[in-house]
């Protein structure tokens, strides 16, 4: 048997030959041996395992060719629960996220009831250890019932483990608001992420307002309704000098804010989703609810933009945004689908695609999905280096397949890249020295 069953602990010694081993955080891309022990990384380096053979308390992954990089750190995803585990719950959305290569998952509030309490982020904290899979961070609300108003016991909902606070599916429109949750948060040097929207410009709209909108005869999202809050939020974290955070990125002119800001200074980071970065607002002519999003996809010039600003480090994470809806919410009119698709399992596969093309360098891409969204929510990252905790994802970036629901680990199918073929698989993600994620072992549940 190459790897030991999904979501035991190694029996003893797991063993990475010559591997191309990519770990821009330690300065490491090189072809080398791993050796993962008592839950450690306890040697990297050139044969650092050439006396190590399979045997009883020993395995030897042997894939010439594949990648290994830290575990992934998904810095925005929905799981659900509570309150809508038809779609996905913490068990289902982990297992996505370990066949993702994910090992920790950052998940958003906007639950049922809303993530505002200490007693939801320790009910998700304590469901997920118990799980024994990858890593929980809840993030927790802004304000209360994520309405705008009240902000939340930000003193409390940290000490319970909430990693950030966000009213993500909503914006926090009122500037004073923002301006309290920015000071509030950042006594206690916690992120603010935003949901950037101004709602009162993007009322009834089905998607990006452009060429598209105009032709399919649907309302628009237009970009300024975006960059309006974003130029906003700059100027309010700059007065009072807090963090500040700005969720699935989407446009060229909040790419050039954010460049501008940081040049001056400016506590400011950024993630941008997988889609954002492969599609545009065409992919809705044929009024496709899969790819119904909120924030819209966008036009080639922003998508461009974003690819831009992601290499050179303006954006500095990409996170999946992963969000299950289920038939009744996706089977339907495009004005009335619910926005949002599935992506904690497509998200590494498909930005291989921009490596392949020479857009975005892998290391890059591989501290976009690690170190950096690991620093904006504190996090310990996952390294690949001796002594680290072993949190590991081994990919084969040859391997072809095609995006098939029965391939899939999430509850929902959302996902406008159902059936096509992707190049690049993830074949094993190891998260504190458990196997957590095999592939072609066990059938999804
Ligand atoms: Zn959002």
């Amino acid at each position: 048997m190459l790897y030991a069953p999904v979501g035991t602990r190694m029996t003893d010694v797991l063993v990475f030959r010559r591997v191309r081993a990519v770990d821009p955080a330690a300065s490491l891309d090189a072809e080398v041996d791993v050796v993962v022990e008592d839950g450690k990384v306890s040697r990297v380096g050139r044969d650092a395992a050439k006396d190590l053979v399979s045997g009883a308390r020993v395995r030897v992954v042997e894939r010439p060719g594949a990648w290994l990089f830290p575990g992934l750190v998904d810095l925005h995803a929905h799981l659900r629960e509570p309150g809508a585990e038809g779609k996905e719950d913490i068990a289902s959305g982990l297992r996505a996220a370990a066949a993702g290569g994910f090992v920790d998952v950052c998940c958003m509030p906007n639950t049922r009831p809303v993530n505002d309490s200490r007693v939801v982020t320790e009910m998700l904290i304590a469901k997920a250890r118990a799980l024994g899979s990858v890593r929980l961070h809840p993030i927790a609300a802004i304000t209360v019932g994520q309405k705008g108003e009240r902000l939340t016991e930000m003193a409390d909902l940290k000490d319970a483990g909430a990693v950030a606070v966000s009213d993500d599916g909503v914006c926090v429109t009122s500037s004073h608001v923002m301006r309290r949750a920015l000071e509030y948060a950042s006594t206690f040097d916690l992120p603010v992420i935003q949901h950037a929207e101004d709602h009162a410009l993007t009322e009834g709209a089905q998607m990006h307002e452009g060429h598209v909108s105009t032709k399919l005869g649907l309302r628009g999202w237009p970009r300024v309704a975006e960059d309006v809050i974003v130029a906003r939020d700059l100027l309010l974290a700059e007065y009072v000098g807090a963090r500040y955070h700005v969720a699935h990125v989407s446009t060229a002119g909040s790419v050039r804010l954010i460049r501008d800001a940081k040049s001056r200074g400016v506590s400011v980071t950024a993630e941008v989703t997988p889609h954002h970065l492969l599609l545009t607002h065409e992919a809705l002519l044929g009024y496709d609810t899969a790819c119904k999003v909120n924030p819209p996809l966008r036009e080639a010039g922003d998508v461009e933009a974003l690819r831009r600003g992601l290499a050179d480090g303006t954006i500095d994470c990409v996170a999946t945004d992963h969000a299950p809806h289920g038939v009744l919410d996706k089977h339907v009119e495009l004005a009335e689908a619910a926005p949002g698709m599935i992506g904690l399992e497509l998200c590494l596969p498909l930005l291989l695609g921009l490596v392949r093309g020479g857009t975005l360098p892998l290391s890059r891409l591989v501290d976009a999905l690690t170190a950096a969204p690991a620093r904006v929510a504190g996090l310990d990252a996952p390294r690949l280096r001796e002594g680290a905790r072993a949190d590991l994802v081994l990919v084969d970036p040859a391997a072809r397949w095609k995006v098939e629901p029965a391939r899939l680990r999430s509850k929902s199918r959302n996902t406008p890249f159902m059936g096509h073929d992707v190049e690049g698989r993830i074949e094993l993600t190891v998260c504190e020295g458990r196997v957590v994620y095999a592939a072609g072992t066990g059938a999804p549940s």
